[in-house]
C-alpha cells in the first residue's frame, strides 16, 4: 500500500535497521524502543491487523514465529525471557495499520501488559 509507513520500510523508501529478511519477512528495529531489544517482525504483504489474515497467509504467520525464535537468541534474551505483542485496532493501540509482531526484552518487563 503506498501510504503505509511498513511498506515504505519494505519497498526501502524509509530507511530502517534490518536485522533479518526474506521474501516474505522483515524485521527491523524499533525507531522508539521501549526496552534494550526491540524488533519490529513483519510480513512484507500488506496485512492491517490480526483481524485481516486469510488462510493463506497461515504459513507466513508461522514463519514470523520462527523468526522471532531466532532473533530472541541472536539477541541474547531468549533464556532471560521477553514478550511478543502484536497490537490490534483503537482499543488495542495499533498505530501502524500494518501487521507487526513487537519483540521486546532486554529488560525486567513485570506484569502489565501495555
Ligand atoms: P503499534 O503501536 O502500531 O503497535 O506499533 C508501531 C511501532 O512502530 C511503534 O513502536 C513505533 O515506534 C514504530 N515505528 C513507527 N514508525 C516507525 C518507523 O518509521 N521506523 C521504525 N523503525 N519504527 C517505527
Ligand atoms: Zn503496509
Amino acid at each position: 500500500m503506498s501510504d503505509c509507513i511498513f511498506c515504505k520500510i519494505v519497498n526501502k523508501e524509509i530507511p530502517s535497521e534490518v536485522l533479518y529478511e526474506d521474501d516474505q519477512i522483515l524485521a527491523f528495529k524499533d525507531i522508539n524502543p521501549v526496552a534494550p531489544v526491540h524488533i519490529l517482525v513483519i510480513p512484507k504483504k500488506h496485512i492491517i491487523s490480526v483481524n485481516d489474515i486469510i488462510d493463506e497467509d497461515s504459513g507466513v504467520i508461522g514463519n514470523i514465529f520462527i523468526v522471532i525464535k531466532k532473533l530472541a537468541l541472536q539477541q541474547g534474551v531468549a533464556e532471560t525471557g521477553y514478550r511478543v505483542i502484536t497490537n490490534v485496532g483503537r482499543d488495542g493501540g495499533q498505530e501502524v495499520a500494518h501487521l507487526h509482531f513487537h519483540l521486546i526484552g532486554g529488560k525486567e518487563l513485570g506484569k502489565k501488559i501495555g
